[in-house]
């Protein structure tokens, strides 16, 4: 079966893992919708844009259009990797540096606009996952299968402490902690599409799940 798939929650809840695992699993397109925020917000810090204070929206609003985000598969990991402008920027977008400074840049309408014609676009045709904070609400309000994902801020910096520390990347417990806790509070209290949990979506809170588990009572949902 072909049917579109929205999963979304909160920031490090293992959304990403989720998805990609089951899109490999069922030969699915997967898109990660934060990488695009990400890609717009490393472009917005390399442009003179954004310096984590002021942006300059002026500038960002007339570039916006001209900034495409695609995701092409890298053979080494068989993952997609992001591209910006046809530029592999996989690595630069999950830097401390971007996670801080993302969550004010995709509260911009315009950005949002653009953004989610440009996911539109890509889930024309069904057999596709694709993982955020809007997508059941937004993006595919009329998607077959929902699923809102949360776990306790605190596990949730652990396991994005351990990610950067397996990568090599120095970074502060505490640090990932605030970083969590504040992407949290500005996505869910912003104007345009909000992050909360559509009506319709499957409620998975995997504080105390292994991925083994939360792997089989995704394809359960699946196959439901
Ligand atoms: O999922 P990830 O943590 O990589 O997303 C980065 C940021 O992009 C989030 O903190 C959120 O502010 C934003 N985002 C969004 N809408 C989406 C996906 C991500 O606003 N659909």
């Amino acid at each position: 079966k072909k049917i579109t798939i929205a999963i979304d929650g909160f920031s490090s809840c293992g959304k990403s893992t989720m998805a990609k695992d089951l899109a490999r699993e069922v030969g699915y397109i997967y898109i990660d919708s934060g990488a695009m925020y990400r890609a717009v917000t490393l472009y917005s810090i390399e442009n003179g844009i954004f310096d984590g204070n002021d942006i300059d929206t002026e500038k960002l609003r007339k570039e916006i259009r001209n900034i495409r985000i695609s995701f092409r598969l890298n053979p080494a990991t068989g993952r997609p990797d992001t591209y910006l402008n046809d530029v592999n920027v996989e690595n630069r977008i999950r830097t401390m540096e971007v996670s801080s400074k993302v969550s004010p840049i995709s509260a911009l309408d315009f950005v949002r606009t653009e953004m989610v014609a440009q996911q539109q676009a890509m889930g024309k045709e069904k057999g596709i996952v694709m993982d955020g904070r809007d997508i059941g609400t937004t993006v595919f309000p009329e998607a077959e299968l929902k699923i809102f994902v949360t776990a306790t801020p605190e596990i949730r910096a652990q396991r994005r402490y351990d990610e950067l520390k397996a990568k090599g990347q120095e970074a502060s417990f505490d640090e990932i902690l605030e970083n969590v806790k504040q992407r949290d509070y500005i996505d869910q209290h912003r104007e345009v599409s909000p992050l909360r949990k559509a009506e319709d979506a499957l409620l998975l809170d995997n504080t105390n799940l292994t991925i083994e588990q939360q792997k089989e009572w995704l394809f359960e949902q699946f196959n439901k």
